[in-house]
């Protein structure tokens, strides 16, 4: 794997998706029907509390957020201008610890949306038996839009606001949508500068040079891989070699997602980013596209390959389905259609509950987010651990302890749907709620 990728600022993409077909986040497209993301957690927590029978008392206490900030913020343009932008910062739970959840740059973040993926970072946490309980930060901001100096001076005024929030012992940040490893460097030299040392446990996700950790920009796409390969082989009796991918999405998720599976033999048909995608029935260059990727930024235009719009992509007869790329892809309207055999969620969020049942009854197998993409914060938690403690774990080792931890928790889950005979999302969010139920009875209620 190219380690110096992680140094590099990514091709953040990230402007609203109004071409080619492509779902808003968030955003039933069938009639009548516009279900936020908040909207769709607060329903699956539902689903799982009726399940488990969980009290009132509690339903009501976790289906909130802990606290959440707003800031709005000054930035000096290079034209001289001041522009005022928007940012949150959203605890959900921090009866298993400090908060842990990525800051987002994108046009279409909300506070809802940041309270949708922090409440889903505390069930991936506790999912995963990490000491931490979930947050979610972002800013309304088309990264695009800025220049890199404007990009800078933006992220540091914006960490210096959430500062309230955020601390090694508190709430540690990592990379989301449109942010990447240069912007976390950012944000922990500025949480640094105004405590006069070096805190490189503030956040995770970043360069190598200034106290990341080897592995974590291709985690989650890693994870995804080992997961989906555990599944195909004990559900299904297959192996990667033998299986045709598709990949919605060609950011950091989705372009390590379709790296590491076509490494490992599979076949990686098309892929797609808010352009729109690429479809190669024979199975894509990977290595070219990457570097049509570098030069031109998007996926679109690729030679070797038809183009297809990401809707298209999302209904192709593939084996394995990978939305890697905003919340709400996969609604009532579309699910119907999709052809998968199984769907692995790379993205959070990406299926509605109501496509959930549909894909359930067309025998379509979903990975669900908080197990399928859980990678990249076990990776993030091994960062923050050698942050802390100034160690030092080699490739091999965080490789060896993330494809442990995401096996050892595939197996409860797996355990719980062969029991309880219920879906794998009811079976990992049941787990991961009864997790958070427990820690928050040995706490307590305070006073
Ligand atoms: P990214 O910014 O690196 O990439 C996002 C990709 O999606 C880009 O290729 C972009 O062009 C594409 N895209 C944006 N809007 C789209 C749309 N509406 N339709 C199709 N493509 C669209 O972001 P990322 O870090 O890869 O995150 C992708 C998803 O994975 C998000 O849901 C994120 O919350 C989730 N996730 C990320 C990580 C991580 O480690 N980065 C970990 C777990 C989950």
């Amino acid at each position: 794997m190219d380690k110096n990728k992680e140094a590099e600022p990514k091709a953040v993409t990230t402007k609203a998706p109004t071409v080619d077909g492509v779902n808003k986040p968030g955003v039933e497209t069938g009639p009548g029907t516009r279900t936020s993301a908040e909207e769709v957690a607060r329903e699956q927590f539902n689903m799982v509390a009726d399940y488990i029978g969980l009290g009132d008392d509690l339903r009501k206490y976790l289906l909130v957020p802990q606290r959440e900030l707003c800031v709005n913020f000054p930035v000096k343009m290079d034209d001289g201008a001041m522009r005022i932008f928007t940012g949150f910062r959203v605890h959900h739970n921090t009866a298993k610890g400090p908060t842990k959840g990525g800051i987002r740059y994108h046009p279409d973040v909300t506070l809802d949306e940041c309270r949708a993926l922090a409440m889903w970072m505390t069930w991936k946490c506790a999912l995963m038996n990490l000491p931490y309980g979930g947050a979610k930060g972002g800013v309304i901001i088309d990264p695009d839009d800025l220049s890199r100096d404007e990009l800078e001076r933006m992220t540091r005024r914006y960490a210096a606001e959430i500062s309230l929030l955020i601390g090694p012992e508190r709430d540690i940040p990592a990379p989301d949508v449109g942010t990447n490893a240069q912007i976390m460097a950012w944000i922990m030299d500025t949480y640094s500068m105004h405590r006069g040392y070096s805190i490189p446990a503030v956040i995770t996700g970043k360069p190598v040079a200034v106290g990341g950790t080897v592995g974590r920009e291709y985690a989650t796409g890693l994870g995804v891989t080992y997961i989906t390969r555990a599944i195909l082989r004990q559900r299904m009796g297959r192996a990667l070699e033998d299986v045709t991918v598709a990949v919605q999405g060609f950011g950091n998720v989705g372009s390590w997602t379709a790296r590491a599976m076509h490494e490992r033999g599979a076949r990686v048909v098309a892929v797609s980013d808010r352009s729109g995608g690429v479809y190669n029935g024979g199975g894509l260059d990977l290595r070219q596209l990457l570097r049509h990727v570098a030069e031109t930024k998007t996926v679109t235009g690729f030679a070797n390959a038809d183009s297809l719009t990401n809707a298209e992509l999302l209904e192709l007869p593939v084996d394995v389905l990978v939305p890697a790329a905003m919340e709400g892809q996969i609604t009532r309207e579309n699910a119907g259609r999709v052809r998968a055999k199984i769907l692995a969620e790379g993205a959070n969020g990406p299926t509605t509950p109501e496509a959930d049942c549909i894909l359930e009854d067309k025998g379509v197998l979903v990975i669900p987010d908080i197990l399928c993409n859980a990678g990249g914060v076990v990776v993030s938690y091994f960062e923050w651990v050698q942050g802390l403690q100034s160690c030092l774990l080699d490739e091999n080792e965080v490789r060896r302890q993330m494809e442990r931890k995401l096996l050892d928790n595939l197996d409860v889950v797996m355990g719980i749907c062969a029991q309880r005979e219920c879906t794998m999302r009811m079976a990992a969010y049941v787990t991961a709620v009864e997790r958070v139920v427990e820690a928050i009875h040995v706490r307590g209620f305070y006073p």
